[in-house]
């Protein structure tokens, strides 16, 4: 049997660290090096801070983070229902930012697509976004 997990979570800055420790516990399991923790830890934090800062303007919006090991891998899907992103290919280039004036660098997609296996996004204007990311974490990986 699979190993899986969902949580579903406000979408305020407190719950970064929150969703960092929460799946840090979950992949445990799996006995990654340093780096790998490390590794989806970033991108994690990457995916839900993209979710509190730009999925939702008026506040009071809902992230969910599910997360599934299958054999040597995890699975970790970040959703909001949120603004969606109007153009996936060109918020997902590196620099490419809508708030250039709140101390963004446009460089959340590229570390999650640096740091991760693969990174999927789907996207439906008004209705949300979705991230969907795979790491390998065996030792020798
Ligand atoms: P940084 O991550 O470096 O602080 P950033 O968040 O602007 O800056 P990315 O994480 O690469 O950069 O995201 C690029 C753009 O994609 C964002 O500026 C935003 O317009 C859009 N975006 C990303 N995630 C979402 C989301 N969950 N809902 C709505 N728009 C999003
Ligand atoms: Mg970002």
């Amino acid at each position: 049997m699979k190993n899986k997990m969902k949580v579903i979570f406000s979408a305020i800055s407190e719950n970064e660290s929150f969703a960092r420790s929460v799946i840090s516990c979950f992949i445990l399991s799996l006995n990654p090096s340093l780096s790998q923790l490390s590794d989806v830890k970033t991108s994690v934090s990457e995916a839900v801070t993209n979710a509190i800062v730009h999925a939702y303007k008026e506040g009071g919006g809902e992230i969910t983070m599910e997360a599934e090991i299958e054999e040597n891998k995890v699975h970790i899907n970040i959703f909001d229902n949120g603004v969606g992103i109007e153009n996936i290919e060109q918020a997902l280039e590196p620099f490419y930012t809508t708030k250039p004036d709140d101390e963004r660098s446009g460089m959340g997609f590229t570390i999650m697509q640096s740091f991760m296996d693969s990174v999927r996004v789907e996207s439906k204007n008004g209705l949300g976004t979705k991230v969907y990311m795979t790491k390998i974490l065996s030792k020798d990986a």
